[in-house]
């Protein structure tokens, strides 16, 4: 049996699984077990923003395996302290760190801090948020599609219009917690927040005394064209929640901090894996590796020539072509389901966010001739007519 039809038949079933079974990746390219290679434009939705396979992180987590995997944060380590300020050193005036070891658990802690902090319940997130699957993200995520059969969810926390300074600043009251945003929504349909939402959110949260964080789970890392998507605005958060591409694939999450987080003491929170010297030397190479390729600034020249190609395709399909660096959204008058089955059938895998948008979310060490290859593919595959039942 292959490795399709056993996990068909024995995965939990909440994935739609692709006929394609990789074995090896390699910059972004993928393979199966044939060797045909594809051209991975989803990084596993924004992990693998080095490529797979990265020497520098290979080599970093076979040396620590060999010394130590695993600590409990009571006990200090080289590892994690040298990722601390590492992490701290990127984002000036988030001083302090807590390890975590996803997306959804950053930011559980980062709405359970907000809590524990203000002695505040309410909390405000944004329609068309994406914060995770557990149940404190699931109830700041909004899309009735990941909520449904899971109710009741954590109450307080609503959901307000995004890119709308106006709503915002009519949900805000003294009851409210923290604000929480995606500084570009990501599996919402990628959309990157205006300067004067920002500007407004973070004025609103020092009038009220609440505090504000920026989900960068998938935006972060280099992916827009800056370490992290808030530096493009100069907007600061009190705090900033971290995982997918943070450790170069290894599962980790973080919650940098603002001096405006209070009231952390021994024992409020807490987790087995967080901060393992394993994840967080696979970090340290990666946030390295990214620094030294200089991968913000090639994530926003790459993202400029992409976009700028994008939005002179010839198709009648598309309604719109919008990102910042690579991270890219190109919303179609069609539903996306069967023109994502078109490019994989051309070797090209891409994501869906919502029912309209083609996603891509390439490794930022894509090449040009990559990006050419995706440009065909896309300009082939978007010249067809494709309902749903053409799959
Ligand atoms: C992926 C994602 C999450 C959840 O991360 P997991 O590691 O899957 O739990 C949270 N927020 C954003 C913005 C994401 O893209």
């Amino acid at each position: 049996m292959d490795a399709y039809t056993i996990e068909t038949r024995h995965g939990a079933g909440v994935y739609a699984k692709q006929p394609i079974s990789i074995v090896r990746g390699q910059g972004a390219l993928l393979f199966d077990a044939e060797g045909n290679a594809y051209l991975d434009c989803t990084s596993g939705h924004g992990v693998a923003n080095l490529g797979h396979a990265h020497p520098r992180v290979a080599a970093a987590i076979a040396d620590q395996a060999q010394r130590l995997i695993t600590l409990f944060e009571t006990y200090p380590n080289d590892q994690r302290a040298a990722l601390m300020l590492k992490l701290t050193s990127l984002t000036p005036g988030l001083d302090r760190v807590f390890f975590c070891n996803s997306g959804a658990e950053a930011v559980e802690a980062s709405l359970k801090f907000s809590r524990l902090s203000t002695g505040r319940k309410r909390i405000l997130a944004a329609k068309r948020a994406f914060h995770g699957r557990t149940y404190g993200a699931l109830s700041a995520t909004f899309a009735a599609r990941y909520r449904q059969g899971f109710e009741p969810l954590v109450p307080e926390i609503e959901h307000v219009s995004y890119n709308d300074p106006e709503a915002l600043e009519e949900a805000m009251n003294e009851n409210v917690a923290a604000v929480i945003l995606e500084v570009v929504q990501g599996e919402g349909g990628i959309y990157p927040a205006t300067p004067q939402y920002l500007e407004t959110a973070r004025r609103l949260c020092d009038q009220y005394d609440a505090l504000l964080i920026f989900d960068e789970i998938q935006s972060g890392f280099g992916r827009t064209g800056k370490m992290f998507a808030y530096q493009h605005y100069g907007i600061q958060p009190d705090m900033l929640t971290c995982a997918k591409s943070l450790a170069g694939g290894v599962p980790m999450g973080a919650v940098l901090l603002g001096e405006r987080v209070r009231n952390l003491a021994p024992g409020v929170h807490g987790s087995t894996f967080g901060g393992n010297p394993l994840s967080c030397a696979a970090a340290l190479a990666a946030i390295q590796a990214i620094q030294e390729e200089d991968l913000p600034r090639q994530a926003a020249e790459k993202g400029a020539y992409l976009m700028e190609r994008l939005r002179r395709l010839p198709s009648p399909l598309i309604r719109e072509v919008r990102g910042l660096g690579l991270m890219i959204g190109i919303e179609l008058k069609r539903k996306v389901a069967p023109y994502l089955r078109a490019l994989q059938a051309q070797r090209v895998l891409a994501l869906n966010a919502g029912m309209n948008v083609l996603r891509l979310l390439p490794p930022l060490v894509i090449t040009y001739e990559q990006l050419d290859w995706l440009l065909q593919a896309l300009a082939e595959v978007l010249q067809r007519d494709l309902e749903e039942s053409d799959a």
